[in-house]
């Protein structure tokens, strides 16, 4: 691993992370702390003890391989109403924990940095685009903030233009198709599949403006995937925030090389339920070659009522090819006996394989065996996905997914949509029932092997490949990461030796 600039201990650049608590950016922010790591810059994360339980294992690995890097734990103080020992907002956290969690965190956070910046002496920090409060906190240091932004600039971009334009605003219908205008590719959405924030002003439209506020006023910003994925948006991200901004992915297969890596991410103690940690892998195994398709929805799994369960299941059945689904936890209530009974009759006909718990993704999506993904277009699974080299059957929920679900089957062409059509609440099950008619079609036209499906799992082929040289000396995503350390040690070193002015004469 090449070092970036950084010589000497006394000029190692230090630098602090600050990830969120929800798997989905804890996940990517540990990542990119450790490629930084990976690099000869100097990390410390911080997060509270549940939350570093998560990715402990991978900081260690790559501090015994050499990497300077850490965590330093904060806890939580008790606050009345919040279940003790509650650190994470997952999809079993309810609004109301999960935002007086937040505010315990933040809160604790403020507090504590001053205390943190002095301990650690950090060049610059790392944060997650949640915590709004440390653009003030870096600036009163006098430090720069660089800021984590989940999502596609491709969503960026279209939220952008929803915001300045609003032709959400003229269409009559919920289901009356628009155009989203300003972005290089004509791109068409209903009101129906937008996030509810641009409809109704709500608090998180307050929040999500502080965000970009905080963004604007950041050095600039971290993004995950790479320029031959969506680099004609990169460029107008940019423009539009006025902002710089540094595209570091695919992380996952960067930082995650070897099978211990990729096993132990993000899964924390979360173990398969009943069969084993390696059930999967026998499984898969036993199958042919890209014959089987892998079916998630992101690290909140199932956020999807007993019926929608139930097409599922059904629409997996009737699709004709074989499955592994993560069906995460399901309750009595989601029709869990239901379930149970479908994972004994696939289980005996050998057509499918369930994953209860948390599923090593990153082993699943390189197994010869896997031929297809259906995701809910979370962009760390998007990117792991055309990282693998694999098509997509794209079943959108919630937050920007609905953008992204349009970027990878009108733009690239590397997906078939299932035909959602209702954003959804984080969280909230929804109205729209999406059936087993509809899930079956969308999967036999991925894997089924016409023509049209070929020409998919070409143009995906041809994305992995640049996916692949991205990372690699003198990549997109390579000389991007060497362009923000080099600029962070500059600036480190302006402030160590600061320009004297010429007198004028
Ligand atoms: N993930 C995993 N196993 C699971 C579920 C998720 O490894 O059972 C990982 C997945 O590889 C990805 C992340 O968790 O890196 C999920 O992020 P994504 O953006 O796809 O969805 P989100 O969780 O944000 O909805």
């Amino acid at each position: 691993m090449e070092f970036f600039g950084v010589e000497g201990e006394s000029e190692k650049l230090k630098a602090i992370f600050l990830p969120l608590i929800t798997p989905s950016h804890l996940v990517p922010v540990v990542d990119i702390a450790r490629i930084f790591a990976m690099h000869g810059v100097d990390v410390t994360i911080i997060t509270t003890p549940a939350n570093a339980a998560v990715f402990q294992s991978s900081i260690d690995r790559d501090a015994s391989r050499g990497s300077s890097i850490r965590t330093h734990l904060v806890k939580l103080p008790h606050v009345p109403g919040l279940p003790e020992g509650m650190e994470t907002i997952n999809f079993s956290t309810s609004r109301d924990i999960a935002s007086k969690l937040f505010e315990a965190l933040t809160k604790t956070l403020q507090t504590q940095f001053p205390q943190l910046l002095h301990q650690f002496k950090p060049d610059f920090i790392v944060s997650d685009m949640f915590y709004t409060w440390s653009v003030e906190a870096a600036a009163e240091l006098g430090i720069p903030r660089l800021i984590y932004v989940g999502g596609t600039y491709f969503a960026h971009c279209a939220m952008d233009s929803l915001e300045r334009f609003e032709p959400h605003k003229k269409v009559n219908s919920d289901d009356e198709s628009f155009l989203i205008p300003g972005l290089p590719y004509n791109l068409e959405m209903t009101r129906s599949q937008i996030p509810e924030r641009f409809k109704t002003p709500s608090d998180f439209s307050y929040i999500m403006n502080r965000v970009k506020e905080s963004e604007k006023r950041s050095y600039g910003s971290l993004f995950k995937s790479f320029y031959a994925f969506e680099g004609a948006y990169e460029e107008l991200y940019r423009t539009i925030m006025g902002t710089k901004s540094w595209n570091v992915g695919p992380i996952s297969s960067w930082v995650n090389q070897d099978a211990s890596d990729k096993s132990s991410r993000g899964q924390g103690k979360e173990v398969e339920e009943g069969k084993g940690k390696v059930g999967w892998l026998s499984w898969l195994d036993s199958k042919q070659k890209g014959s089987v398709v892998y079916v998630c929805f992101g690290s909140m799994k199932n956020n999807f009522s007993a019926t929608q369960i139930t097409e599922i299941a059904h629409g997996l059945e009737d699709c004709g090819h074989d499955f592994i689904w993560v069906v995460g936890k399901i309750d009595e209530g989601q029709s869990r006996a239901l379930v149970e009974e479908f994972e004994k009759r696939v289980e005996a006909s050998k057509k499918g394989y369930l994953i209860w718990g948390w599923a090593p993704q990153l082993l699943i999506l390189e197994h010869p065996a896997v031929g297809g993904v259906m995701t809910h277009c979370g962009m760390n699974t998007v990117i792991e996905t055309v990282d693998a080299g694999l098509p997509m059957v794209t079943w959108p929920l919630f937050a920007e997914q609905f953008f992204n679900e349009r970027l990878l089957v009108d733009v690239l062409k590397i997906a078939v949509p299932v035909g959602a059509k209702e954003w959804k609440m984080w969280g909230d099950f929804g109205n729209e029932i999406v059936e087993r008619e509809k899930i079956a079609k969308a999967i036999d036209l991925l894997m089924g092997g016409g023509e049209e499906c070929e020409e998919v799992r070409r143009r995906v082929k041809a994305l992995s490949e640049e996916a692949k040289k991205a990372i690699q000396i003198g990549g997109s995503s390579y000389n991007s990461l060497k362009d923000v350390i080099q600029e962070m040690k500059s600036l480190k070193l302006e402030k160590l030796n600061p320009k004297v002015e010429e007198p004028v004469a």
